[in-house]
């Protein structure tokens, strides 16, 4: 490709309200521009990139049997009210009608669509398993739609279906997506994570996030630091490790105290000379259907998650002043579990063997201390409800566990039967009895991965992209333009590399050497071409490494199989 017939846009500045790096980046390097909230157009730069990215999918899918179709984004709203959906899915889905006045949805995930097409063409064990999967645009209204590519309102996917007979079948193709997932994002070149994650509260499903390690990720992620375990959760989902049991004895007198104004646990710890971790923390939540104490430690958080997953609800918010006060008599700073009535009382398994304690006494500004779990209050569930936190011990080993920033570039999940029991796609077995279909979903973000690498993949001068999602190869700079050798040089070296399977820019814009060298370090293919006076007289050829900044002079004749070379290892 030649520079001047390249529609990249390079800007100096970036925009101000791009906020990560790889926003930030995109823009200024000429790769997207912004359309509306979460919409973008991509420029030629992007496109060859998201097509790199989707190459190793489509090859790591069909290397584990997966098949490519393609599946329609416009969905009549029949499909998600079946499966009730349409109801559920809130406002995120984009709904639109026809000139009929019908309903349609711009799918966001094509579960209804997928499960419908094999309700009606798979009847026979013999047709399965099957893994199906397409590559295109999906559309979510996102709440909050930001970080350029990272979280928008159309963006491209991957998204896979399994089918199989039986629980173990699943078991294969989750493990075989487990396997191409990990090949994919090794082949991407990125640091990456797959990690437990939550899987709501439909019962035990398995489920992965893979993580890319980044700052700037909106998701948190525990992993083990030792090298020999590889346990490693979302943070919604990270277990702790049970607490030792105490010895109940020593148990002191509960005793009311005057706590004034004191409704925060630092201001009780500080005014009772109690430490955090000795207080009771009294949070009330609302269901849908009723409201609940949740106790935690006072130096810990509650695990909103696991909340939900342990009462089996749909959400659970933070109770407001008005039920505060209703259920507990008192204000917001002073609820606590002793003499609290028609509430259930879930407490986190570490406030199950506290000694000892301060609580609120659910009275404006008094506090219990020598609170006692079974002598003074008594407890509906023990569980654990709660975040657990950097350096606390693993599950699995007991090492220490390890905060992380993680952005979530694919997930997969076994579904089971859900969808395929609510839209009636069946089988008949080797028995002749009919059955549900087991199902797995598995989605990878494919404008997301190529946001992903550049949070991975920067410096103060632009991207570096790794080689196998690098746009071009390289690019090739004739320092003089006016020079009629150098300019000649540079097109004889286009013309070989182009010959040798390598994809490069010829950058032939009569601009100064110094403007191309800041747009290649911007747009960050891995490896620049310098052709300047030297490489004529000497017939040697700069080529430097965009990574490291490194420089090697390369006899003219060698220029190819150097190049070659040079990739393998970027
Ligand atoms: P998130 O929790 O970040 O909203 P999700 O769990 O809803 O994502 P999935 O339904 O698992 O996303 O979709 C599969 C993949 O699609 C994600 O792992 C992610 O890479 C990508 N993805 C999801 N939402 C967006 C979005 N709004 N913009 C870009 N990519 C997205
Ligand atoms: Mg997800």
């Amino acid at each position: 490709m030649r520079a001047t017939e390249l529609l990249a846009p390079t800007l100096r500045e970036a925009p101000a309200d791009a906020e990560v790096v790889s926003h930030r980046l995109l823009l200024r390097a000429g790769f997207i521009r912004r359309v509306a909230a979460g919409v973008y157009n991509y420029l030629p730069l992007a496109v060859r990139v998201i097509k790199k990215i989707e190459q190793i999918i489509r090859e790591e899918m069909d290397r584990q049997g997966g098949q490519e179709l393609l599946m329609p984004i416009l969905q009549p709203a029949e499909l998600w009210q079946e499966s009730g959906r349409w109801d559920v899915y809130g406002p995120e889905l984009f709904r639109l009608k026809d000139r009929h006045d019908r309903d349609f949805a711009l799918g966001p995930t094509h579960e209804e669509i997928i499960t419908t097409l094999v309700r009606g063409e798979v009847n026979s064990y013999k047709q399965l398993p099957l893994l199906l999967y397409q590559i295109q645009n999906k559309y979510r209204d996102e709440r909050r739609p930001r970080f350029g590519l990272m979280r928008g309102r159309e963006f491209i996917m991957k998204d896979l279906y399994s089918f199989d007979r039986d629980e173990e079948g699943l078991q294969i193709s989750y493990l075989k997506m487990h396997e191409a997932y990990t090949r994919i994002f090794q082949r991407c070149g990125l640091r990456f994570r797959p990690v437990e994650a939550d899987s709501g509260a439909i019962g035990g499903s398995e489920t992965h996030e893979f993580m890319v390690l980044a700052e700037s990720g909106e998701a948190s992620v525990l992993f083990c630091e030792s090298g020999a375990c590889d346990y490693a959760a979302n943070v919604e989902r990270a277990a702790q490790v049970s607490p030792p049991e105490k010895v109940k004895d020593n148990l002191k007198n509960i005793a009311e105290k005057e706590t004034p104004d004191c409704r925060t646990i630092e201001e009780v710890s500080q005014f009772l000379g109690i430490a955090a971790q000795d207080i009771i923390k009294t949070l009330l939540y609302e269901t849908e259907a009723e409201a609940v104490a949740v106790l935690v430690r006072g130096d810990r958080d509650v695990n909103e998650i696991k909340l939900l997953n342990t009462l089996g609800c749909l959400r659970v918010n933070l109770a407001g002043e008005e039920t505060i006060r209703k259920v507990t008599g008192a204000s917001r700073g002073f609820s606590g579990p002793v003499g609290l009535k028609g509430i259930k009382i879930i407490a986190d398994l570490e406030v199950a063997s506290i000694i000892n304690a301060a609580a609120g006494a659910n009275k404006d500004n008094i506090h219990w201390i020598n609170v006692n779990p079974g002598r003074d209050f008594s407890i509906d569930i023990i569980t654990d409800v709660r975040m657990v936190e950097d350096g606390e011990p693993c599950p699995c080993c007991g090492q220490k566990l390890k905060e992380a920033r993680g952005i979530e570039v694919g997930q997969i999940f076994k579904l089971g039967i859900k969808y395929s029991k609510l839209l009636g796609a069946t089988y008949l077995d080797e028995g002749g009895k009919v059955k549900p279909v087991i199902m797995g979903c598995y989605g990878i973000g494919v404008t997301r991965t190529m946001a992903a690498a550049i949070e991975q993949n920067n410096d103060q001068d632009g991207i570096i992209w790794p080689a196998a999602i690098a746009p071009f190869h390289a690019v090739i700079i004739p320092v003089n333009t006016k020079d009629a050798g150098q300019t000649a040089l540079a097109e004889a070296i286009y013309a070989r590399l182009a010959a040798a399977g390598l994809e490069t820019i010829l950058d032939d814009r009569a601009e100064r050497a110094g403007v191309k060298f800041k747009d290649a370090d911007l747009i960050g293919c891995p490896l620049r071409i310098t052709v300047g006076a030297k490489a004529l007289t000497e017939r040697q050829i700069e080529v430097r490494v965009r990574r490291t900044g490194e420089t090697t002079m390369i006899p003219e004749e060698k220029l190819e199989s150097a190049v070659l070379e040079l990739l393998k290892e970027l």
